[in-house]
């Protein structure tokens, strides 16, 4: 491992290596990416990789509009492959939330991106498997669909270590030095890095990783279960992906025989002890969810699943920008359930903070550290937060 860097990244997630991939678009490769476990170990891997528009804010819509043509020219723009299955994606929500979704397409819409509202009658041509009810209102995104999460990050990994990166797996970072209110050094379980900048994108564990430089962070780990269903291929070849804020869950294809749900309270869990296997009972309630939405799924069978973290910030919204106070120490933190799809504008636009002093790509000052001192959280049109 080298003992010097311009910038050490802490965090081998799909977050951590966007951001080192970006950087060295940029002209700086003098860097190095620490991860604890190995890449992709953390939320990234147990994703459900959706990848849509529909949000209530213009910076996320953006960030997801531009991610979208990184991941679906995945091989030219990055290397590698994302695996991105262009399904359509349908939202539902219940009349109490028709102006939230209409608001929301109509700024969606001026922003360029494709998407609209539809009607039960459009759905027969659109989706016909997907049953609605007459006091449910829906919006419909053809191009969104689903990636791979493990394979964006390993390719974003290996695109910054051809450009000259290193990554070091399995070695965690125990320690940022600060020296006279700036950064000095990274200090690791195999030794110490000597560096200016350091970047925290250690998803779950970015609270404690940043409370060791005295630097608070409104972190709360919250558990969401994902299982994996066996379609009825003979009834059920194909569906769109659905975000179903009416009933609280949401559901994707998964190559050309499965179903993946994900569903959860929204449970505070501890990082380190929370149960990561699925809930039966909770489970059978969501496949009862699913099976009004798509009949069909009725015949569908449970075929394992497993729970993951989303790192939730007091708006559901993350937090890119310096850290206050501390000269040359970054974070790109919070996500919720939203890092995996916006995760190739976060890259952007983080090295572009780090290296030109600010993002242009796409303003990211809404999602800045101090919006909660300064009461500026962004609001979600929807009581469904992962949807915000
Ligand atoms: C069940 C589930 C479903 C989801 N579905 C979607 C979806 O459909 N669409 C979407 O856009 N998003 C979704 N998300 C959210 C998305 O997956 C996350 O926001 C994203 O993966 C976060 O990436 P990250 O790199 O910030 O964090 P992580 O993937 O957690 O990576 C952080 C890394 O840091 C490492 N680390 C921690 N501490 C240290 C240390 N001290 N030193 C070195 N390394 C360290 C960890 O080992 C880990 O690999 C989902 C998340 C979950 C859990």
């Amino acid at each position: 491992m080298k003992t010097t860097a311009d910038i050490v990244i802490i965090g081998g997630g799909v977050i951590g290596t966007s951001i080192l991939f970006n950087l060295g678009r940029l002209g700086v490769t003098d860097t190095l990416l620490l991860e604890k476990d190995v890449l992709g170990s953390g939320s990234t891997g147990r994703s459900q990789a959706i990848c849509r528009m529909h949000y209530s804010n213009p910076v996320t819509a953006k960030m997801a509009w531009k991610s979208l043509s990184v991941f679906t020219h995945f091989t030219e723009m990055v290397g590698g492959e994302s695996g991105f299955v262009e399904t359509g994606y349908l939202v539902v929500v219940k009349e109490e939330d028709r102006g939230g979704l209409e608001r929301n397409v109509a700024m969606l819409c001026q922003l360029g991106i494709d998407t609209m509202q539809v009607t039960a009658n459009d759905l027969r041509d659109i989706a016909p498997m997907v049953s609605v009810r007459e006091d449910e209102v829906m919006a419909w995104e053809p191009q969104s669909g689903y990636a791979d999460p493990y394979m964006v990050t390993t390719s974003y990994g290996a695109g910054a270590k051809e450009m000259g990166a290193e990554i070091v797996l399995r070695n965690p970072a125990t320690e940022i030095e600060v020296s006279g209110g700036r950064v000095t050094a990274v200090v690791t379980a195999d030794g110490r890095v000597e560096t200016p900048v350091a970047v925290v994108a250690a998803g779950p564990w970015s609270k404690m990783v940043l409370a060791k430089t005295g630097v608070d962070v409104p972190l709360v780990p919250v558990r969401h279960q994902v299982a994996s269903l066996t379609r009825p291929v003979d009834k059920l070849p194909l569906h769109p992906t659905v975000g179903d804020i009416a009933q609280s869950f949401s559901f994707r294809p998964d190559g050309s025989a499965l179903t993946m749900m994900g569903f959860g309270d929204e449970e505070e869990v501890d990082l380190e002890t929370y149960n990561q296997g699925v809930d039966m009972d909770v489970m059978a309630d969501a496949l009862g969810r699913l099976e009004r939405r798509i009949p069909a799924m009725s015949d569908a069978y449970f075929r394992g699943g497993w729970s993951g973290l989303f790192t939730t910030t007091p708006d559901w919204h993350p937090i890119l920008d310096a850290v206050p106070g501390i000269d040359g120490l970054y974070c790109a933190v919070g996500f919720s359930g939203h890092g995996f799809k916006l995760s190739p504008m976060i890259g952007v636009t983080m090295a572009e903070l780090i290296v030109e002093g600010a993002s242009s790509t796409v303003d990211i000052s809404p999602l800045r550290f101090s919006r909660f001192q300064e009461g500026e959280l962004l609001e979600s049109s929807y009581r469904y937060r992962v949807l915000a």
